[in-house]
């Protein structure tokens, strides 16, 4: 860990070529010339939460929608059609309208079409992730945002999503629940990236010590315009130089670890970073409910404003241009990657309660007792 924040020192900063080349090395050694695609596709924007930065934050008058599951199974089929095999369904919290029976339904919906898909949705319990695993989630996301507590309390004001700690356990239950891929992330320009960087590192060399099972990715998202407009302080701010140099620094710590690089950067960023370390890449993405059908492929242009948007994407091209590009590099776009079939039947784990004392972080969760 003193190595990785040296490397993410200023002092680091002139080496970042011979850093790029390392990470680079590391990635191809463990990854192959592979890159992952998947798209986000959004169930519901109803969110009983007040985070400041969000589009979906509870006050924001946007449009609130949250899709029957036999519109997601039609968003699912387009996004089939785009060639995608993996899916990340995202929810904002709402216990209402973004119920467990709901995202089970839309699980089993989209399996014959996608057969991976991964949750993002408000952290739930272990024993509300079982179901979930069944029915057949083969990933759960959930990102810390900002891993300073002091700046959590500050942006999120009401909701359950004020208890810090509840959130940063969530892997944790996701693992004990028997999730095979597990994401976690920073929101960068909320906070000091470079105490942000250190945290999520930590986080997720914990994660690898205690939740060797699951297979763990890490996102680096940086803020993008949203509804609500909030401001990034200048000083909180990841620049495109900074964002290399941390991606690289993450791949030497974390050599296994898979680098997920979204829509929310520029394509000239994107198609930079590629090469360097990433592993995964979303494409063609739309971060509103319904998005994909109100848009016209022809074109590739929207048929409508979506004022109903998470935040505003910033790398617009169709997938099949984003894994032209990908090939283009000598890299190998890669749309499916599992099949249930691999992973067979799950068994439901057994679960005991361990106590956490304060400096007991490590142990704040349900553990299995067996796997
Ligand atoms: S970040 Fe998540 S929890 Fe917060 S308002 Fe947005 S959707 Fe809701």
């Amino acid at each position: 860990m003193e190595d990785f924040a040296a490397l993410l020192s200023p002092a680091a900063a002139p080496h970042l070529e011979e850093l790029a080349a390392q990470s680079q090395k590391l990635t191809r050694h463990f990854f192959g010339n592979t890159i992952r695609l998947f798209a986000p596709l959004y169930l519901s924007n109803e969110c009983v939460n007040v985070c400041k930065y969000c589009g979906f934050s509870r006050h924001n008058a946007i449009p609130r929608i949250t899709l029957p599951a036999a519109k997601v199974e039609d968003e699912t089929r387009l996004l089939a059609g785009r060639g995608f095999r993996s899916l990340l369904l995202v929810a904002g919290e709402h216990p209402k309208y973004v119920a467990n029976g709901y995202v089970a339904d839309c699980i089993r919906r989209c399996l014959p079409l996608t057969p991976q898909i991964a949750l993002e949705l408000g952290p739930l319990e272990t024993e509300e992730y079982v179901p979930l695993v069944a029915v057949g989630a083969e990933g759960l996301v959930v990102y810390q945002e900002t891993y300073h507590e002091p700046t959590y309390r500050e942006l999120h004001t009401a909701g359950p999503k004020k208890n810090y700690a509840w959130r940063l356990d969530t892997a944790e239950r996701g693992h004990a629940a028997g999730f095979r891929r597990l994401g976690i992330g920073a929101l960068f320009g909320l906070h000091d990236w470079r105490l942000e960087a250190i945290s999520l590192a930590a986080h997720a060399k914990h994660l690898l010590k205690n939740c060797w099972s699951s297979y763990l990715t890490v996102a680096l998202p940086r803020m993008r315009p949203a509804s609500g407009h909030f401001q990034i302080e200048a000083k909180n701010e990841l620049a495109d130089r900074e964002m290399v140099q941390l991606m690289c620094a993450l791949r030497l710590l974390l050599p296994t670890a898979g680098i997920v690089l979204s829509t929310r950067e520029p394509a000239n960023l994107r198609d930079g970073l590629c090469t360097l370390g990433v592993t995964h890449m979303s494409a063609g993405s739309s971060t509103e409910p319904g998005g994909y059908s109100a848009f016209d492929e022809s074109q590739w242009t929207p048929t409508r404003e979506q004022p109903g948007e998470q935040f505003h994407i910033a790398d617009e091209r169709p997938p099949q241009v984003v894994a032209a590009m990908l090939k283009q590099k000598g890299l190998d776009p890669v749309w499916k990657d599992h099949d249930r079939a691999l992973s067979g039947p799950r068994e439901t784990p057994a679960f005991e309660t361990i106590t956490a004392t304060a400096d007991e972080s490590a142990a704040r969760t349900w553990m299995p007792q067996s796997r």
